[in-house]
């Protein structure tokens, strides 16, 4: 493969052929557009949004924010950036974290390459030449030798399938599609669908405008107060101070890629008054490392209930009316075995005069009316409709996108009964097609910005080996692809995550698979697990200089 110098995204030479074709611009793809431009590969970046970000870009509900703190929650790439952005709250809210992804775009340069409002719509693998074609949803075509789906995990909202949606009269939003201008609420009768981390973040502050807000649950889930704040100077310094030591603990050392005290003890090691003791701490100090208290939490089930109860004590302690309270104690799922949410205020919002809550476990919404929903039993009148019914996760952007491989089999067909990688990286019979954070890593489980970091890296060197041997095709082979998907599996089986019907499952989606998607072994053995792969030659995969010279003399 040659790498070309980089040309502008829209010059019809560009438009034709590339090195790289990426499709996302959000973290991923803008990380990954920065890394393969400066090893001199030619990248064409396609965003179906209008500019980068993606998550951030697309997630724009009120009270949206991050819930890993934005000191740890942000690229470690360049020391220049994380010494010179300054984050104004310990956890930034969408706006500042657009802002910041903006930044990073003008800073490298990266909108050059990416095509904005240009969805990829199907990838063809030629075996003869070894290469991809791609088109895109305004008819072009580009072929490249590499395709990487920087696509996203939480990049597929879902809206359920609700008789009636269609003749609702009010607006109706999805916090993952949320507009681009504000939304006011204000004197409305506002109904919020879904109790996950979305609603959970949105719910406090729709209540402060609309008129009455009437939240519909189907499943309580637990959340931990987030103590946002003010972030001094102070303590911006402390990490910068101490940046290179709390990322390479961040990779090496912490399972989920967020530094933290790290346990020395399952919870049953403790008395029933330490161990209240040190949930307090956590529980007042705030944020996800709540589960991190004791070691155990996530195994062991007796274990999982002291921090579980705890968390159900509180919901008590803070919401006044004990029906509502018990409704909200959530009684079906091992804390953590979902994503655990991280509020403001959430439980205490239900405190207020215009704050219903409706349990559509016992009485299921049977109909969207032209001006409510209806419940078995009850119908609720209202203005607007907020779904916070979350997304086709991990695997939902990527099939919807026609992704043929070797002998046309396409990916959604390998895939029909879960989706199959090697290290979450790459798909057998999908040559020269990369994932970040794909099912099968550690992904959505950590820091994400952390995963993406380190997939960028290792499929940027990845490229770089091969172009100076000489091959330029890829592949995961069967048995290594077999073994860990076994590995995979094995790891979740051990734990208690498979016992909730999460998103990380596949279980929020009618028809979907279910199979825990995610790696569970923790970023830092991963990341071992990886480079010891590439330190081998790249062990189980296929590498191979599958065309001929004279062949690529007539390609370029
Ligand atoms: P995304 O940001 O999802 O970007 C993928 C992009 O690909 C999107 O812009 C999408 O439009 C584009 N795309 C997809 N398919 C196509 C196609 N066919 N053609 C063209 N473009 C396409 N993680 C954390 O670690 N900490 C947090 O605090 C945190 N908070 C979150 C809050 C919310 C509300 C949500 C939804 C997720 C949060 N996450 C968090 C997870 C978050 O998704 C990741 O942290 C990170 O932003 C993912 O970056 P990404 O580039 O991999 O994917
Ligand atoms: P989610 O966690 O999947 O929650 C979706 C909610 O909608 C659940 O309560 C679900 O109920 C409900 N729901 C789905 N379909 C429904 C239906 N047909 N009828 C009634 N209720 C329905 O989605 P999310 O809240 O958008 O969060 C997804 C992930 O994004 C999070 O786990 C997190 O990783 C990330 N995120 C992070 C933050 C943050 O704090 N930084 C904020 C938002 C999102 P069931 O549980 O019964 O299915």
């Amino acid at each position: 493969m040659t790498a070309s110098q980089p040309q502008p995204a829209n010059s019809p030479a560009a438009s034709a052929r590339a090195d790289v074709v990426v499709v996302g611009a959000g973290f991923a793809g803008m990380y990954l557009l920065h890394r393969l431009r400066e090893q001199g590969f030619s990248v064409r970046v396609f965003e179906q949004g209008g500019d980068v970000g993606g998550t951030w870009y697309w997630n724009r509900y009120p009270g949206a924010r991050c819930d890993v703190e934005s000191m740890q929650y942000s690229y470690s790439f360049s020391d220049e950036l994380q010494q010179q952005w300054d984050w104004s709250e310990r956890y930034a809210p969408q706006p500042e974290i657009l802002a910041y992804a903006s930044h990073v775009a003008d800073r490298f340069g990266l909108r050059r390459d990416i095509q904005f409002n240009t969805r990829v719509d199907s990838a063809v693998f030629d075996e003869a030449a070894s290469e991809w074609t791609v088109t895109t949803s305004d008819g072009a075509t580009v072929t490249a030798r590499y395709v990487v789906l920087a696509t996203g995990c939480l990049s597929n909202a879902r809206m359920p399938e609700i008789d009636g949606l269609d003749q609702f009269k009010g607006q109706v939003y999805h916090t993952g599609h949320w507009p681009h201008e504000p939304v006011d609420f204000t004197g409305l009768r506002v109904g919020v669908i879904g109790t996950g981390s979305s609603a959970i973040q949105s719910v406090p502050i729709i209540a402060e405008q609309a008129s009455r807000l009437t939240v519909f649950q189907r499943t309580a889930n637990f959340s931990v107060p987030a103590r946002n704040a003010q972030l001094t100077a102070e303590e911006r310094q402390a990490f910068r101070d101490n940046y290179p030591e709390i990322r390479r603990r961040a990779r090496e050392e912490m399972r989920n890629g967020i530094v933290q005290p790290l346990p020395d003890r399952g919870a049953l090691d403790d008395t029933e008054e330490a161990r209240r003791e040190k949930y307090l701490a956590r529980w007042t100090s705030g944020g996800l490392t709540y589960m991190g208290v004791y070691n155990n939490l996530i195994l062991d089930k007796a274990a999982n209930d002291t921090a579980a109860d705890f968390v159900r004590d509180k919901i008590a302690e803070i919401v006044q009316d004990p029906r509502v309270a018990k409704l909200l104690q959530p009684d079906n799922h091992p804390i953590g075995s979902k994503r655990i949410c991280v509020d403001t205020d959430y439980y205490a919002t239900f405190n207020r005069p215009n704050v219903e809550l409706v349990d559509i476990r016992a009485n299921p919404i049977e109909r969207i009316l032209p001006d409510g929903v209806r419940t078995t039993g009850q119908d609720y009148k209202l203005d607007a409709l907020v779904f916070a019914t979350g997304f086709d996760a991990m695997t939902g952007s990527v099939a919807k996108i026609e992704i043929v491989g070797r002998g046309g089999k396409t990916l959604n067909q390998k895939w029909a009964a879960g989706p199959r990688t090697y290290l979450g990286l790459m798909s057998e019979g999908f040559p020269n097609l990369f994932l970040i954070t794909g099912p099968g890593s550690p992904s959505v489980l950590s820091n994400m910005i952390v995963s993406i970091e380190q997939h960028v890296d290792w499929i940027t060197d990845c490229l770089s080996y091969m172009r100076e041997r000489g091959l330029d095709c890829m592949e995961a082979t069967r048995p290594a692809e077999d073994k860990w998907v076994a590995h995979v599996n094995e790891a979740a089986q051990g734990t208690l995550y498979p016992q909730a019907n999460s998103w990380y499952m596949g279980a929020n989606v009618p028809g979907k698979p279910q199979i825990f998607m995610p790696y569970i072994g923790g970023v830092g053995a991963y990341r071992q697990i990886c480079n010891d792969v590439a330190t081998k030659g790249y062990e189980g995969f296929a590498m191979s200089a599958a065309v001929s010279a004279e062949r690529k003399a007539a390609a370029s």
